[in-house]
C-alpha cells in the first residue's frame, strides 16, 4: 500500500518514512501541501495521506479542504499531524474533512495503527465499490459499471482516433432452459457460458452483464472484421460447450446469436447509438435463425446490409 507523507520538516519526515518503510508500505513525500496536492494529480497516486498542518504555501487543512472537494472516484484517507493538541484545533481539522490525527511529536505504536485504521477504511472502501459494480451470479461488470467502462473507453478513442468494437450476444431460446431444468440450472448455463467468452477475450477486453441473458463485450482498438471474428469464436466454442448438469445425469447444450458493432469517431456521439447499432446487429442474427453472427458495420446500415458469419465466403462483403 502506498503512503504520501507531507511535512515540511525534515526531520519528522525522516521518522515517518523510516517507521512507515519499516512497517512495508510504499511511500511518496512531499514538502509542502502543493506538492502533496501536484503529486495527488497524477494517476496511481496514494490514497492515504499522512500530512502535517503547518506547512508553508499550502498547510495541512487546505490541502484536505481541496481534497475533499476534488473529484475523484477513489476515497482518500487523511490523517492530520499536528503539534496543536486543543480541542478546538482537531475538531477544525475533523472539520477540514480529516479522517483522523495525530498529535506531534507522536508515539510510534500510535502512528502504526491508526494507519492501520486507514488501511482497513480503504479496503472496505474498495470492497464496496467491487460490490458495486460486478454483477454477482458471472462476476462480470454490472450494466452501469460496463455503461461507465465503456465512455472512458469512448473518450480514450476520440483522443487517440483509435477504434474499437461491440459485440452483444444473447443465448439462444433460454426459457427454454430455465422451463426445463429450473432457474438453478439456468444460472449454472449462464456462469458456464460467461466463463467460456472470458476465455476468448484478451486481457484489455471488458465484460458486463447487459441483461438476464444478455451481455456485452468491449473490445478496444478492435476493428469491426477482428471483432466478428472474435464473435464468431465465442460462437463456435458456445455451441461446442457440454454443460453437465451437477447430478452427472445429463449434459446440456446452448448456442447462442452475436451482433457486433465497430464505433465510428465521425458519426458515433454517445454509447447509446453504438450499442443500439449492436443491438440492431443481434436482432438480425436471430432473425436469420440464431446461432449466427451478423456485423453492423455503419455505412452498410443504411443500406440494410448484414456480413454473417454463416454465409458462404463470397458474401463476405
Ligand atoms: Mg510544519
Amino acid at each position: 500500500m502506498k503512503i504520501l507523507i507531507a511535512d515540511d520538516d525534515p526531520i519528522s519526515r525522516r521518522i515517518l518514512e523510516a517507521n512507515l518503510l519499516e512497517w512495508g508500505y510504499e511511500l511518496m513525500v512531499a514538502s509542502d501541501g502543493l506538492e502533496a496536492w501536484e503529486i495527488l494529480q497524477k494517476p496511481e497516486s496514494p490514497n492515504l495521506i499522512i500530512s502535517d498542518w503547518m506547512m508553508p504555501r499550502m498547510d495541512g487543512l487546505e490541502l484536505c479542504r481541496e481534497i475533499r472537494n476534488m473529484e475523484k472516484s477513489k476515497y482518500i484517507y487523511f490523517i492530520i499531524l499536528t503539534a496543536k493538541g486543543e480541542k478546538k484545533d482537531i475538531i477544525s481539522g475533523l472539520e477540514a474533512g480529516a479522517d483522523d490525527f495525530l498529535t506531534k511529536p507522536f508515539n510510534q505504536e500510535e502512528l502504526k495503527y491508526r494507519t492501520r485504521i486507514g488501511e482497513r477504511v480503504l479496503n472496505l472502501e474498495h470492497r464496496i465499490m467491487e460490490l458495486a459494480n460486478i454483477d454477482s451470479l458471472t462476476g462480470l461488470l454490472n450494466r452501469r459499471a460496463f455503461m461507465e467502462k465503456m465512455e472512458q473507453e469512448m473518450s480514450r478513442t476520440q483522443r487517440e482516433n483509435n477504434s474499437f468494437s461491440l459485440i452483444l450476444t444473447d443465448i439462444d431460446h433460454f426459457k427454454n432452459v430455465n422451463d426445463t431444468y429450473g432457474h438453478q440450472i439456468g444460472d449454472l448455463v449462464l456462469r458456464r457460458f460467461t466463463g467460456q467468452l472470458k476465455t476468448l477475450a484478451r486481457p484489455y477486453d471488458f465484460l458486463g452483464r447487459y441483461g438476464g441473458e444478455e451481455f456485452l463485450i468491449c473490445l478496444p482498438g478492435a476493428n469491426g472484421l477482428q471483432a466478428a471474428s472474435t464473435a464468431e469464436r465465442m460462437r463456435r466454442q458456445t455451441e461446442d460447450m457440454e454443460i453437465m448438469l451437477p447430478d452427472d445425469s445429463q449434459s446440456i447444450r446452448i448456442t447462442a446469436s452475436f451482433g457486433t458493432a465497430c464505433y465510428s469517431v465521425e458519426s458515433e456521439k454517445d454509447v447509446d447509438s453504438l450499442i443500439k447499432r449492436t443491438d440492431v446487429a443481434l436482432y438480425m442474427a436471430k432473425n436469420k435463425g440464431r446461432n449466427c453472427v451478423c456485423n453492423s458495420n455503419h455505412s452498410e446500415l443504411g443500406k440494410g446490409t448484414t456480413v454473417s458469419f454463416n454465409d458462404p465466403p463470397n458474401e463476405e462483403a
